[in-house]
């Protein structure tokens, strides 16, 4: 433990509490690991504010002695951006206490939640108030609002709704120096000149630490559709798309399914059953949704398939005949990487290509990494209206443990070089964190890298706000 460490500790005690500060190790070593346990850190300390104040004496105590702070919310990302570094060289920041939904209100459509706030929790004080809050992804029951805009989440509804970005009215937080920076009025128009809001919102606590969110909210559901459509290529699928927006504005969730990962979720995840009799190479799960309690959405949904059966968009399709059903079609596409795992060693990739090539993108893109590295599969699932795929590249029954680490190294440079000669995203949904920050430093132009380098300087000079995070 460094002296600066020791003095925060020994000050943030007096001021704040046990409750605030914790230092038994057995407490905090659950959480000094990354969701997917490949990465582990240590920190002498965890501390837990329960109020706006409480974080401000503490990145007070922070930037005096020079202590940098790791911010967290559920734990759940997947870049290891809420892990501290092994070397114990900063002290972990849990936001979890600041858990209270501060306000709701349905004429102004935003909800004012605390940035510890479990994502599940504000579905269902939103839904209680006749409300919604649509962005949803498989982590909701320990994913936080905070965790949530910092790394501009995305999720299944982000066809509709957008990311994290557009759904967020205004930002609390407290800056590096200590001052807070209330947003959290919700103004519809605010043109004030660079929005810190926005900067905040995917900076992955490397600006500031996010206290409170107001959240745009939207009239709840009336009734959903959910429907399984067996395609032949993912040109097919993302034809689909346009061809169901084009005549309802009732879509809002699209993922593509290969067969390959259907057959695992089959193999490895108990009670499940492909929806279609038939085999199709490729997959749709559609969900379409209204809020007006009196329109048949089935209906309508199974009357554009029907018509996209007879203009040869697709080979078959099925509606969910009952919530339960519904529920088990949207099981198999969340269950993929489960099943993945089960099966072998994984190398996962969170891309986004413009959506218009995507399609094209996956097929060559698969066949070009399983000729390089001969007995992988690759493949890709996930949100095709949003130009954001799930690469995936299995290794061969036999590979070898060292695998991953490996050959795996050298597959993902290769995605990535494939990935930005097509004029995307190395990171689409999950942010940069640790895992992709040598891959981001390669590949980023260097004016992006330059700017986030200036606009780190200017608002975290002394750099306390997790360093070794996001910036190259
Ligand atoms: C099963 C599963 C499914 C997932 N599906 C998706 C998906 O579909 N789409 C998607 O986008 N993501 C997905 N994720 C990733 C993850 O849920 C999101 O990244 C989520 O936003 C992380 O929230 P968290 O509270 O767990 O944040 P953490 O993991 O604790 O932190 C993430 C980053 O945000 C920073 N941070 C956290 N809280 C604050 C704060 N209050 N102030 C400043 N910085 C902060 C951390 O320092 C870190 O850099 C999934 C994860 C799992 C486990």
């Amino acid at each position: 433990m460094t002296e600066g460490e020791a003095k925060l500790i020994e000050q943030a005690g007096q001021a704040l509490g046990p409750k605030v500060v914790i230092t038994d190790q057995r407490e905090i070593e659950p959480w000094a690991t990354d969701w997917r346990g490949r990465v582990h850190g240590t920190s002498p300390a965890m501390l837990a504010p329960a109020t706006t104040d409480e974080v401000v004496d503490i990145v007070r105590l922070a930037a005096e002695h020079g202590v940098a702070l790791v911010p967290q919310g559920g734990n759940t990302g997947m870049a290891a951006g809420a892990t501290p570094p092994a070397d114990g060289s900063a002290i972990l920041l849990s936001m979890r206490r600041m858990n209270r939904i501060r306000s709701i209100s349905v004429e102004g459509r935003v909800a004012v939640a605390e940035a510890g706030v479990v994502l599940e929790t504000l579905h269902d004080a939103a839904h209680r108030a006749g409300m919604r809050f649509p962005l949803t992804l498989g982590a909701r029951g320990s994913c936080t609002i905070g965790g949530l805009a910092s790394t501009n989440a995305g999720g299944t509804q982000v066809l509709k709704f957008g990311t994290m970005r557009s759904l967020v009215a205004g930002v609390e937080a407290v800056l590096p120096d200590g001052s807070v920076h209330s947003g959290l009025s919700g103004l519809k128009k605010d043109n004030r000149g660079y929005s810190l809001d926005q900067l905040l919102i995917g900076a992955e606590g490397t600006l500031g630490v996010i206290t409170a969110v107001a959240l745009k909210l939207v009239p709840a559901i009336a009734e959903r559709a959910v429907a399984w459509a067996g395609v032949d290529s993912p040109t097919k699928a993302l034809e689909l798309l346009r061809f169901l927006e084009a005549r309802t504005s009732s879509i809002e969730g699209f993922e593509l399914v290969p067969q390959d990962s259907l057959d695992l979720v089959l193999k490895h995840v108990p009670g499940t059953r492909a929806p279609l009799a038939g085999k199709h190479s490729w997959h749709a799960l559609i969900e379409a949704t209204t809020a007006d309690p009196v329109s048949d959405i089935a209906g309508e949904l199974q009357r554009l398939l029907a018509a996209a059966l007879q203009e040869g968009i697709i080979e078959d399709a099925v509606i969910a005949a009952n919530e339960a059903q519904a529920e088990a079609f949207w099981k198999l596409r969340d269950t993929i990487s489960e099943a993945e795992r089960a099966e072998g060693q994984t190398r996962a990739h969170d891309i986004s290509v413009p959506v218009a090539d995507m399609p094209t993108f996956i097929i060559e893109a698969a066949a070009k990494v399983e000729a390089a590295f001969p007995g992988v599969v690759a493949t890709g699932f996930g949100h095709l209206g949003d130009g954001n795929i799930h690469f995936h590249v299995r290794a061969g029954s036999h590979a070898a443990p060292e695998w991953y680490e490996a050959e795996g190294e050298r597959i993902t440079m290769m995605v990535d070089d494939l990935v930005t000669a097509a004029g995307g995203s190395i990171s689409a949904e999950h942010g940069i964190g640790q895992l992709k920050r040598a891959e981001f430093a390669r590949l980023a132009p260097p004016g992006r890298i330059h700017a986030l380098r200036a606009i780190k300087a200017a608002i975290d000079p002394l750099g306390i706000m997790n360093p070794g995070k996001l910036i190259p």
